[in-house]
């Protein structure tokens, strides 16, 4: 696990002053720890029971995508508004500053399934909670909400057990 959170490099004041950005690139170039993210993240995925992946877009697709193939299941990408050449079901959430929106074609999922949200990173758990959101809206269950990195004085996955979702992650950066 020390190998796989030293291939995570930090940029600081990314996006703006004052933030550290946790970045998954030099993850994605190295092998070992690539594969070893994505075969964590399926093992949790197979013994939540889950029946299908969705994954956040824009990270939460390569992961989720590879954690879907790992673990023998679908994959539905969860959007940014106006992506999706169908109707959609949407949810709107907050951000520091504003809302944003997140869609879903829900022609890949069926009542009652169980869905595992990956994406690469929980920080107030605000993106994972709309996208349990969107999942649930489709009449199916979150088997649990699967991440590489959390950034626990964030609060987000707390958030997430607080609201009855199962959560897991690989590293912490304090
Ligand atoms: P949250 O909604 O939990 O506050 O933020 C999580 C979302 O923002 C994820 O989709 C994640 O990709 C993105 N994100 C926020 N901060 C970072 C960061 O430091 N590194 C990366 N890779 N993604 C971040």
């Amino acid at each position: 696990m020390e190998q796989l959170r030293a291939s995570i490099r930090t940029v600081p004041d990314f996006p703006k002053p004052g933030i550290q950005f946790r970045d998954i690139t030099t993850l994605l170039a190295d092998p070992a720890a690539l594969s070893t993210s994505v075969s964590l993240l399926a093992d949790h995925v197979r013994a939540s029971g889950a029946d299908a992946v969705a994954g956040m877009e824009a990270r939460g697709f390569i992961f989720g995508a590879a954690v879907a193939i790992r673990a023998g299941l679908g994959f539905v990408p969860i959007r940014k508004p106006g992506k999706l050449p169908v109707e959609t079901v949407g949810v709107e959430y907050d951000l520091e500053y504003g809302t944003d929106r997140l869609e879903l074609d829900p022609s890949g999922l069926r009542d009652g399934m169980r869905v595992a949200l990956v994406d690469d990173l929980i920080a107030t758990g605000g993106t994972a909670l709309a996208a349990a959101k969107l999942v649930q809206q489709c009449s199916c269950e979150v088997s649990t909400a699967a991440f590489v990195i959390d950034l626990p004085d964030l609060g987000g996955a707390d958030r997430l057990r607080g609201s009855g979702i199962d959560v897991k992650t690989l590293v912490s950066f304090e």
